[in-house]
């Protein structure tokens, strides 16, 4: 599934090349995503401002309004020049952009999405419920501490909550207790603030690390291939039950947490 970094790492490959350029035109071969396919005619003809990027959606500013685009569990974007290529079986989407180029989304899943949002994106349903960005100034230890208050969930499970912050997945999440020293298990609201504060800085240099890795890719473009982890090399617990805690050595313990597989260090990780 593609995860924030890979879709930070997409946006950034992208914007260089089609924002400032006209939408010249559409071809929706398959509308049936995870809900239909929502380009309206308005946008004929009409210049993109810019290309940002809400937790896991790439927003398509233009005047009138904001295309939403979610890459789903599968989906993948290539920049093609155009005339493109014969489309392959899943293929489902073309934008063409002024300048000869073809922005064509493939998601075989199709759990992907393209909304339309008139106005202020942020007022978008899908959007409007959404927690802080990780690697924004907003995330900081106070801000999981106010949140937290005395939540008796998972930390794990509260850090993965896209309503309090976004963009965590469970792999992120993982490797992030891991670097910050908090047992997954432990109740949010009894997490200390230093142990959040660690928790969120922690989150901030997984992410990161993730963009640098995804970084090298930009060349060929576009990004996201939708396989997880770019930085599988580097990764302390996750998919390593069993195996020796890279600081410690102790034997790193498996436990569901929230119905997920989750990886810690017994010894590393304290129950704070
Ligand atoms: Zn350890």
């Amino acid at each position: 599934m593609p995860e924030l970094p890979e879709v930070e790492t997409t946006r950034r490959g992208l914007q260089d090349h089609i924002v400032g350029c006209r939408l010249g035109g559409w071809n929706v071969r398959n509308p049936a995503l995870r809900w239909p396919v929502e380009i309206p005619a308005l946008l004929q003809g009409r210049r993109l401002l810019a290309l940002n990027r809400r937790a896991k959606y790439l927003l398509f500013q233009f005047r009138p309004g904001t295309l939403l685009l979610h890459l789903g569990m599968s989906g993948s974007l290539r920049l093609l020049a155009a005339p493109a290529s014969k489309p392959l079986r899943h293929d489902h989407v073309d934008l063409a952009f002024s300048g000869g180029k073809v922005l064509r989304l493939n998601d075989p899943r199709r759990f992907g999405c393209i909304r339309w949002q008139p106005g202020a994106a942020a007022a978008h349903p899908l959007l409007a419920h959404l927690g802080v960005e990780p690697l924004s100034g907003d995330l900081t230890g106070r801000y999981l501490k106010d949140c937290a208050k005395s939540r008796k969930v998972a930390v794990k499970t509260f850090i993965m909550d896209s309503r309090i912050l976004v963009g965590v997945g469970n792999i992120y999440a993982a490797e992030s207790l891991f670097l910050a020293g908090v047992r997954p298990s432990t109740a949010a609201g009894r997490v200390t603030l230093s142990g959040f504060a660690a928790l969120a800085e922690a989150i901030k240099r997984v992410l990161n690390q993730a963009l640098d890795a995804g970084g090298t890719t930009l060349r060929d473009f576009v990004g996201s291939d939708g396989r997880p982890g770019y930085f599988r090399q580097k990764l302390n617990v996750y998919g390593r039950s069993g195996r020796p805690c890279r600081r410690c050595g102790a034997s790193l313990q498996h436990r569901r947490i929230g119905g997920r597989a989750t990886v810690f260090c017994r010894r590393c990780q304290a129950a704070r």
